[in-house]
């Protein structure tokens, strides 16, 4: 038995699903997990000794590529200070003043210890500061796992959601409206309905729970345009885009200045670290100034914050994120080609460290086209970049992440194996 499967056993019997996060089980792709024993710039080792080119990277902290030693010696460093006072830190100001720096829109931010924490204090602030209780957000947007944003569409326009994990009170999500990616007039007509009773639209501005997708310029401006005569906060969800997609994040590519701003993953550098923070004057209606409550035993934790401030520093060599950008639109090209040759239904995208393939004709717009590529294509495609030492998403509908270790000529590798793969299709 290989000691990946081994493990699977072993740990089913005390973790469900053998799993801390459910998308690892592979229940989409099917097949055994790779447990991972070490990883170190672009690659992992499994439990059989196996080497994978990852294209998960910790589903996006690893943007320096795993165990950089920089940030493993900050790490270390802070370790032998301490590891945790719940009492504040010189370093927590200095990460703040870092994020503040790169984020215009940021004035003023709190550290958590998970993007769901970040999402989840950033819509109790937008209410506590309107006074408001509706919340929007968008069909295929993931912002963690607190009660409120759990939240599947409901059918048609102006429908409140229903919840899509059980466990969830229908009255925890009466208050959610959930809307399609890029539709500007069902945004629209929301606004027009019941724009005085939205704290806060919520959004990834660049999708990627649903695989890749972009918004519109159009979806982008209407966006800013409605919260702002209707006095609800924009909350740019860049848990994901954040430090990625460019220094200045998914905003600074949109010209748009958010309200509220959520990070994670990348800040925090793999370890756990997220971020909320925006305007000052909505940020001090946060206790102990406001009466909006949030806290943490482990918030601004100083082996995170270590980790964090390092890796915020090395993403701001000169061209960082241009060589970044590149490689990711290198292999995004490389895909298609190598699926157009296959004579494989195949489109890709890419936005700096990120990118999507998604065999259907086009790159979709919402999650609806989203979910109308082929799965079972997807299957075997995963699993024969498996055999190849190809480790990608384990989901159709998760973007995949290029880190700075990902050089041109692994890139080269990856689609030259990606040609093998499709041709065994
Ligand atoms: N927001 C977005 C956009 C995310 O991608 C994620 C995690 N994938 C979260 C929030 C939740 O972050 P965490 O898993 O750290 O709770």
């Amino acid at each position: 038995m290989s000691r990946n499967l081994e493990l699977f056993e072993r740990g089913k019997q005390v973790i469900p699903g053998g799993v801390n996060s459910p998308v690892r089980a592979f229940g989409q792709v099917g097949g055994t997990p790779r447990f991972v024993k070490r990883a170190e710039g672009a690659y992992f080792w499994d439990a059989d000794d196996k080497q994978y080119l990852d294209y998960v990277g910790s589903w996006g902290p690893a943007i320096l590529g795993h165990a950089h030693p920089e940030v493993v010696k900050a790490v270390q460093d802070a370790a032998v200070g301490g590891l945790s006072f719940g009492a504040p830190t010189e370093g927590e100001i200095e990460i703040a003043e870092e994020i503040c720096k790169l984020l215009p829109s940021v004035e003023q931010l709190r550290l958590v210890s998970s993007g769901t924490e970040a999402t989840m204090s950033a819509i109790r602030l937008a209410r506590g500061f309107t006074g408001r209780d509706l919340i929007v957000k968008f069909e295929g947007c993931y912002h963690g796992h607190s009660d409120s944003l759990l939240v599947k569409a409901g059918s048609g326009l102006l429908t409140f959601g229903n919840p899509s994990s059980g466990g969830v009170p229908a009255d925890c999500t009466k208050h959610t409206l959930v809307l399609q990616y890029n539709d500007v007039q069902q945004l629209a007509d929301t606004f027009k309905e019941v724009g005085d009773q939205i704290a806060c639209v919520i959004l990834e501005p660049i999708a990627g729970n649903m695989n890749l997708i972009k918004p519109s310029a159009e979806f982008v401006q209407a966006l800013r345009a409605l919260t702002e005569q209707h006095g609800a906060l924009l909350i740019y969800d860049e848990v994901m885009t954040g430090f990625r997609v460019a220094l200045n994040c998914a905003q600074g590519l949109h010209g748009i200045t958010p309200d509220l701003t959520t990070l994670g993953k990348v800040v925090g550098g793999g370890m756990p670290l997220a971020a909320f923070g925006g305007r000052a004057d909505v940020m001090a209606k946060i206790a102990p100034l406001g009466n909006v409550y949030q806290a943490g035993t482990l918030s601004g934790n100083p082996l995170a914050v270590a980790a964090g401030l390092t890796t915020l520093k090395l993403i701001q060599q000169p061209g960082f994120h241009d060589t970044l950008g590149a490689r990711s639109a290198k292999l995004a090209a490389g895909l298609a080609d190598a699926a157009r040759d296959a004579g494989v239904a195949m489109s890709t995208d890419s936005v700096g460290g990120m990118f999507g393939f998604y065999f259907s004709d086009t790159v979709p717009t919402s999650y609806a086209e989203a979910t109308r590529c082929d799965i079972a294509r997807f299957k075997a495609f995963f699993h024969a970049m498996l055999d190849e030492g190809i480790y990608l998403a384990p989901s159709a509908y998760e973007a995949g992440f290029v880190s700075i270790a990902h050089s041109d000529a692994l890139i080269d590798d990856t689609i030259a194996a990606a040609r093998r793969a499709l041709a065994r299709l």
